[in-house]
C-alpha cells in the first residue's frame, strides 16, 4: 500500500523539489525572488524552466500551461507542448525561462468590463512564484496572474496578491509599535470549507434546468426533505465514499492538504475541509479541489453541484473563509495572548477588524454578491444580507468592560486596562457555538460565512484584507504620533468600540427579529446582487481601494460592469431554460394526461350515464386551471426576456432582470410545481426532487 505521506505533493514542484534539481545559486537567487516578490532575471528564469521541464516531463507532462483565474470565476488554461522541432527532423523537449516567466494567451474572449478592446486583444500572464506548479492530467500547469498590457489586472488573483501587500504593509507599521522587531512579513491565512451536492449523473441528465443552469428551477417538495436531520455527519454511501476517497487522493498528489470530509445537512450534500494556507495558495487549492470535485464525480457516475441553491427548500451550499493574519516568525495575530502586553496587540487587532467590517459591510456583502447566492442569503440556512460579527459572550464582555471602564469577571475588582491585564484564554467550544452569524470569532480565527459555494475565495479576501490594512492604516497614523503610547492605544480601542459595537450580535441570525434590530442598527441589508453591486462605485469604497493600490478606479467600474452583466446573463439562462420547459415538456405532459383523464371520464360514461367520475373531473379542472396559469406566466417571461434586449444600460437591465424577470419565475414555477403533485408520475417529463435527492 501506498502512504499518503510518500506521495503527498508528487506532482508539485514545491521546495523540495527546487532544492534537489536547482543549483544552489539558483535556489537561492528563486527564494529571495518568492519572498520579496520581486521578478526573476532571466538566467535565473531559464534554470527553473530547464528544472521544472525535466522534472514535468519525468511526471509523464507533455505540456504545459499559465492557469490563471479569469474574471469568469473559474481557472483557464491554454495548452502548449513542450515539443519543438529539432534539426534532423527529430523533436526536442523546450521550455524557456521567457515562457516560465510570461504568457500570452489570446484573452480577447474573457471579460475585461472595457479594460482591453478586442483589437488589442492581448493580456499577459505572469508568473506567481509563491504558489508552486503542478501538473494535472500530464500537464504543467503554471498558476499566474493575468493583466492588461497596461498592466490592468484581468483576473481574481492580481487584486487579492496587492491587498495581501497591503495587509502586510500595515500590520508591520502597528507590529513595530509593539516592539515586534524581528517580524518582516505577514500573511493572511485562509482554511476554505467546501460544501457541494452530489446527484446522479443519468437523473441530472434527464434535467434541462441543471444542464444549463446548476440548479433546479421547477419541482416540487419532496414528502421527505432534511426535516429528519439524519443527514448531518451520517454514516456516508458507498458511491460516495469511493468519490470521497479517490477526491482526497488527488488533491494529495496536488498538494492541496484535504483533511475533513463529511455529510452535509441537506440529502445528497457535503463538505470538504483543507488545512488553512497562505490566502493565494488557498484560493488556488479551492479552485483546484472545485475543478477536481466535478471532474471525478463524473468518473463516479455522479455529478457535483456546487450551485448555491441547486433546490428550493432544502439547504443551500456555501463556503466558509477561515481567515486569519500570520508573521513570518509563526505568530497568528488572532490568538489572544499569554501576557498583558500581548493581549493589547491582539485586542488592537480585533477592535481593527471590527471597524473594518462595520464600515465596509457594504464592500462585504459584495464580494459574496451572485445571482445563485441571492437564494441562499437568508434562506432561514445561511446567514441573512446583513453583516454583523458574533465575537462569543466573553469576548463581548470584555470590550464592554474597556468600553465602560468597569471591571471584568468575578475576581476582577479593578478596571480592566488594556496592557495591564491578561484576558482569560478562550476555550474554543464558547466562541464556535454561533453558527448563524455571517463573520464568527472561532478562538484564533474570523469565518466569514456568507460566500456561495461557487465563488471564488480572492474577492471575499481582497475586500477583507483591504478594509482591515485601510483601518490598520487609521492606527497606526494615529499611534505612531502618540506620545504616551500606552494610554492612547486605551483611548483607541475603546472608543473604536463605541463606534462600531453596533455591527457586534451575538444572538441568532437566522431570526426574523434580527433584521428588525438591525435595521434599527442602521446596518446595510442588501438582500439582492444588484442592490448589493450598486454601492460598490461608492466613493467611500473607490478610495478604499485606490489608496492602497488594490484597484484603479477603472479597474473597479469595469468589475461593476462584468458583475452586473454576468447577473443578467445568468437570469436570461434561467427564463429561457424555464419557457423551454414550460413549453416543450411541463405543458404538453400536462396535456397528454388531462387527455387520458378526459378519456377515461368519456369511457366512463359510455359504458354508464351514472358512474361517478369525481377524481376524474376535479383533477382535470384544477390542472387546466393550473396549466393556464403555466402558460400566462411562461408568456409574461418570454416578454420580459424580450424587453431585456432592448435596455442598454447595465445597471437598469439588471434591476429588469430582478424586478420583473426573476418574479415571473417564481409565479411560473409555483404553477408548475404545483402540477408536478397532481399529473401522474409516468407522465411527468423530468426526475422529481426525491429521486434526485435520495437517488445516490
Ligand atoms: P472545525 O470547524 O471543524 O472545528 P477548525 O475550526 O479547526 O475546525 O477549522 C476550520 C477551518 O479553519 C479549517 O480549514 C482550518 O484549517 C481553518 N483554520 C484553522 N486555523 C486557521 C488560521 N489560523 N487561519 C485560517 N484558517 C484556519
Ligand atoms: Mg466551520
Amino acid at each position: 500500500m501506498k502512504l499518503v505521506s510518500d506521495y503527498f505533493g508528487c506532482m508539485v514542484f514545491n521546495d523540495e523539489v527546487m532544492k534537489a534539481r536547482l543549483d544552489p545559486e539558483t535556489y537561492e537567487s528563486l527564494k529571495r525572488t518568492i519572498k520579496h516578490g520581486r521578478s526573476l532575471n532571466l538566467s535565473v528564469a531559464n534554470a527553473v524552466a530547464n528544472a521544472m521541464k525535466d522534472w514535468a516531463i519525468e511526471q509523464g507532462a507533455t505540456h504545459y500551461t499559465h492557469w490563471f483565474q479569469p474574471m469568469t470565476g473559474i481557472t483557464a488554461e491554454k495548452h502548449d507542448g513542450f515539443i519543438a522541432p529539432a534539426e534532423n527532423g527529430k523533436a526536442i523537449m523546450k521550455f524557456s525561462g521567457k515562457e516560465l516567466v510570461c504568457g500570452e494567451p489570446d484573452a480577447s474572449s474573457f471579460p475585461s468590463g472595457g479594460l482591453r478592446a478586442t483589437f488589442e486583444a492581448r493580456g499577459y500572464t505572469a508568473w506567481d512564484a509563491t504558489s508552486y506548479a503542478f501538473i494535472k492530467d500530464d500537464v504543467l500547469c503554471i498558476p499566474t496572474a493575468f493583466c492588461s498590457y497596461g498592466g490592468e489586472a484581468l483576473d481574481k488573483k492580481t487584486p487579492l496578491l496587492r491587498s495581501m501587500e497591503a495587509i502586510n504593509r500595515q500590520v508591520l507599521r502597528v507590529l513595530k509599535l509593539f516592539g515586534n522587531e524581528d517580524v518582516t512579513s505577514v500573511k493572511t491565512t485562509v482554511g476554505a470549507e467546501q460544501e457541494y451536492f452530489l446527484v446522479d449523473k443519468d437523473t441530472f441528465a434527464k434535467r434541462k434546468d441543471l444542464l444549463y443552469t446548476g440548479r433546479t428551477l421547477f419541482g416540487a417538495k419532496p414528502p421527505k426533505g432534511q426535516e429528519l436531520e439524519d443527514h448531518y455527519f451520517g454514516v456516508i454511501k458507498p458511491r460516495v465514499q469511493a468519490f470521497m476517497k479517490e477526491l482526497d487522493e488527488e488533491l494529495w498528489r496536488l498538494g492541496v492538504f484535504a483533511k475533513t470530509e463529511h455529510n452535509e445537512a441537506a440529502p445528497s450534500q457535503h463538505e470538504l475541509a483543507p488545512v488553512f494556507d497562505t490566502t493565494n495558495i488557498a484560493a488556488d487549492h479551492n479552485q483546484l479541489t472545485m475543478e477536481i470535485m466535478q471532474k471525478l464525480a463524473k468518473k463516479h457516475n455522479l455529478v457535483c453541484l456546487l450551485h448555491e441553491k441547486p433546490f428550493e427548500g432544502v439547504n443551500g451550499s456555501g463556503k466558509h473563509n477561515n481567515w486569519s493574519i500570520s508573521t513570518n516568525t509563526g505568530v497568528n495575530l488572532l490568538e489572544p495572548g499569554e501576557t498583558p502586553f500581548e493581549n493589547a496587540q491582539f485586542l488592537l487587532f480585533l477592535t481593527a477588524i471590527i471597524k473594518a467590517v462595520d464600515e465596509y459591510q457594504d464592500l462585504l456583502r459584495i464580494s459574496v454578491a451572485s445571482a445563485g447566492n441571492d437564494h441562499r442569503l437568508g434562506a432561514h440556512e445561511a446567514p441573512p444580507a446583513v453583516v454583523s460579527m458574533f465575537l462569543g459572550t466573553e469576548l463581548t464582555e470584555i470590550l464592554e468592560a474597556i468600553e465602560g471602564d468597569t471591571g471584568y469577571g468575578a475576581k476582577e475588582k479593578e478596571l480592566l486596562r488594556i496592557g495591564v491585564h491578561t484576558l482569560p484564554k478562550f476555550p474554543k467550544d464558547t466562541t464556535d457555538r454561533n453558527r448563524t452569524s455571517p463573520f464568527a470569532f472561532t478562538g484564533n480565527k474570523f469565518e466569514f460565512r456568507m460566500l456561495g459555494s461557487s465563488a471564488s475565495i480572492s474577492d471575499a479576501n481582497t475586500v477583507l484584507n483591504t478594509a482591515v490594512a485601510e483601518v490598520l492604516k487609521q492606527f497606526a497614523d494615529e499611534l505612531e504620533s502618540a506620545e504616551n503610547f500606552q494610554a492612547a492605544l486605551h483611548d483607541l480601542i475603546k472608543r473604536t468600540i463605541t463606534a462600531h459595537k453596533r455591527v457586534i450580535f451575538n444572538g441568532n441570525g437566522y431570526d426574523e427579529a434580527w433584521l428588525k434590530e438591525a435595521k434599527k442598527r442602521g446596518l446595510s441589508n442588501l438582500q439582492t446582487t444588484p442592490d448589493a453591486l450598486r454601492r460598490f462605485t461608492d466613493e467611500k469604497n473607490i478610495a478604499l481601494f485606490t489608496s492602497h493600490k488594490v484597484y484603479t478606479e477603472r479597474e473597479i467600474r469595469s468589475r461593476y460592469d462584468i458583475l452586473m452583466e454576468s447577473y443578467c446573463k445568468l437570469l436570461h439562462i434561467e427564463g429561457r431554460t424555464m419557457v423551454d420547459m414550460a413549453m416543450k415538456d411541463i405543458l404538453p405532459a400536462v396535456s397528454k394526461y388531462s387527455k387520458q383523464l378526459c378519456d377515461t371520464v368519456l369511457s366512463k360514461r359510455a359504458v354508464c350515464e351514472t358512474l361517478d367520475h369525481t377524481y376524474e373531473r376535479e383533477v382535470i379542472e384544477e390542472i387546466s386551471e393550473r396549466a393556464k396559469g403555466v402558460y400566462e406566466s411562461t408568456k409574461l417571461l418570454s416578454e420580459a426576456l424580450e424587453k431585456a434586449a432592448k435596455i442598454n444600460d447595465v445597471t437598469k437591465l439588471a434591476f429588469h432582470y430582478k424586478n420583473k424577470v426573476l418574479s415571473t419565475m417564481r409565479e411560473l414555477r409555483k404553477n408548475a410545481d404545483a402540477l408536478e403533485t397532481l399529473v401522474a408520475a409516468e407522465y411527468w417529463p423530468f426526475p422529481t426532487y426525491g429521486e434526485l435527492l435520495f437517488g445516490v
